[in-house]
């Protein structure tokens, strides 16, 4: 009974702690405007370019059902979340 419960609290403890990590690693990603604001010589027409290498092919990695990640292409840098 004991050792179920001690199973169950490091569970949540070690789950949540996972899930805290991805939702302080997700949120510290700018949002589409916050990348537009901070770099607004690289955004035009709606389409942003990588602030690292000025590559302009992006795409879409899918972090689950309802959040994403915009990556470069050219050289892998994360550059906004969606
Ligand atoms: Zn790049």
């Amino acid at each position: 009974m004991l050792d179920g419960l001690v199973f169950v609290a490091l569970f949540v403890i070690f789950g949540g702690g996972t899930l805290l990590a991805y939702w302080l690693a997700y949120a510290s990603l700018p949002t589409f405007d916050e990348y537009r604001r901070r770099y607004p010589d690289l955004c035009k027409n709606g389409r942003c370019r990588c602030h690292s290498c000025g590559g302009d092919r992006v795409f879409l990695h899918t972090l689950d059902a309802f959040h994403r990640r915009h990556v470069c292409a050219t050289c892998g840098t994360v550059l906004y979340r969606s």
